[in-house]
């Protein structure tokens, strides 16, 4: 029933059936709970009735429990607060749903104020007003993923990484302002852009010059070949302030250049973008100390066009 490794043991929770029987062993055995550290319950597109109230009581069973992922596909805000209501995992660190409604989790994390790593869904309130707006910082908050605008909130002083899975650049914006606010000494971002807009975005950064890993990942595929990353000296504007940036991954399906397989016009892009990098101190060597400071895979032909990364590190 549960899978030990070492010390560490995970509880696997992939169907109604393993529920059931996790539930059954766990009311003959309580002391069995002791020993699961990690839950990872994943019940996907189960047939309705939703068996919340048999999750409820595995979670009442594994209150020692320090990381709980779980996913309930068609769960409803009501079922979620229902699930969640007076479960209280003490030992409880990280957590990771896309499933739980926000409002649900905002009452879970009144409950695990000592949350340090931590991945949220999309939000499902569309009245503007998120309840994840109104609840006390998870103050020992170091990680998380999640959407920009529901994540202003619950970051802390000791946030060091983020990936913001949705978001426009004004709600990404708003999140670094209150980062800012809090103090936070962020070192890795992932943000998702469109390309009208990730000029915004980067000029936004400024407001986080302890940024030294950052990726910037195509939220949408262009439907047209015209946008070109070249000729633009906001970028190297952006890469001078960021002083402290050392790892720079840009994931795009758009070509770089105008001629999408001129290998050579695409090297000097990128190496004007190295030598800003440069020019803030930073001297950074692959694992063969050859200085090689980018990875360019070959460029996609324009008919067949897929993702296209390109990093410094
Ligand atoms: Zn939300």
């Amino acid at each position: 029933m549960v899978a030990t490794r070492q010390s560490m043991s995970i509880g696997f929770v992939h169907t109604r059936g393993t529920l059931d029987h996790y539930v059954a062993v766990l009311r003959q055995k309580p002391e069995m709970a002791n020993t699961i550290d990690i839950l990872d319950i994943s019940l996907l597109d189960l047939t309705k009735p939703l068996p919340i109230l048999k999750v409820k009581s595995l979670l009442a069973f594994a209150a020692n429990i320090t990381t709980l992922s779980i996913d309930i596909t068609g769960i409803s805000s009501r079922q979620a607060r229902l699930l969640i209501k007076d479960i209280k995992l003490d030992s409880l660190i990280a957590f990771s749903t896309s499933t739980l409604p926000h409002d649900a989790a905002a009452l879970f994390f009144v409950n695990h104020p000592r949350i340090v790593s931590l991945s949220i869904g999309i939000c499902t309130e569309h009245s503007g007003s998120c309840d994840l707006l109104h609840v006390p910082r998870l103050q020992l908050l170091e990680e998380i993923r999640g959407p920009a605008a529901c994540s202003v909130n619950i970051v802390s002083s000791q946030t060091r990484t983020i990936a913001v899975s949705h978001g426009t650049a004004n709600e990404c914006i708003a999140l670094f302002a209150g980062l800012r606010d809090t103090n936070a000494v962020v070192f890795t971002l992932d943000i998702p852009f469109v390309h009208k807009d990730v000029y915004i975005l980067i000029q936004g950064l400024q407001a986080l010059p302890t940024v030294s890993a950052l990726r910037l990942r195509e939220a949408e595929t262009m439907n047209s070949t015209s946008y070109k990353w070249l000729h633009n000296q906001l970028w190297n504007t952006a890469f001078r302030r960021m002083h402290n940036l050392k790892q720079f991954e840009l994931r795009t399906s758009t070509a770089l250049i105008a001629n999408p397989g001129a290998m050579e016009e695409e090297r000097w892009l990128i190496g004007s973008w190295k030598t800003q990098l440069q020019a803030n101190g930073r001297k950074v060597e692959d694992q063969y100390g050859n200085g090689i400071l980018f990875e360019l895979k070959p460029p996609v032909p324009v008919k067949n066009r897929g993702e296209k990364s390109c990093y410094f590190s």
